[in-house]
């Protein structure tokens, strides 16, 4: 498992997300679920943003890094359930651990989301009828 105090330490340094304690706990839930190996490879480079609700865009400085970075965006909810949230984070993480964003040969995008939700499943974060229920009232 992740060791908890460098999970803390990296929900702390998402600048992005400051403001929001409760999508702070979440992240620090789902990554302190991962295995070792899973959370440096996962969090490697990672940026995660929310986007504010009132706001129509927003930009982000970054320092310079080697290689790729990742971000992950959040349409931050405060009204979010804590489970729908926990299993939200746990999906784009597995959609990383995927490593495609892009359907490729004989992909489909419901190939990529079904591959996300297993990874979340994976770590135990499931979606279930009421998160599924949640996100298509949501809609
Ligand atoms: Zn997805």
């Amino acid at each position: 498992m992740a060791l908890p105090a460098d999970v803390k330490l990296f929900v702390k340094n998402q600048r992005s997300i400051h403001l929001y304690g409760g999508l702070q706990a979440a992240l620090v839930d789902v990554l302190s679920a991962l295995p070792d190996r899973t959370y440096k490879s996962l969090t490697k480079n990672l940026i995660v943003m929310a986007l504010h609700r009132t706001a129509l865009g927003q930009a982000m400085f970054f320092p310079q890094f080697n290689g790729d970075f990742k971000i992950i965006e959040f349409v931050y909810d405060k009204k979010i359930p804590s489970d729908v949230l926990r299993y939200v984070c746990a999906h784009e993480l597995g959609h990383l651990m995927y490593g495609q964003l892009f359907p490729k040969k004989d992909d489909t995008w419901e190939t990529l989301e079904e591959k996300a939700d297993s990874w979340a499943a994976t770590w135990g974060f499931s979606k279930t009828k009421g998160i599924k229920l949640w996100i298509e009232k949501k809609r």
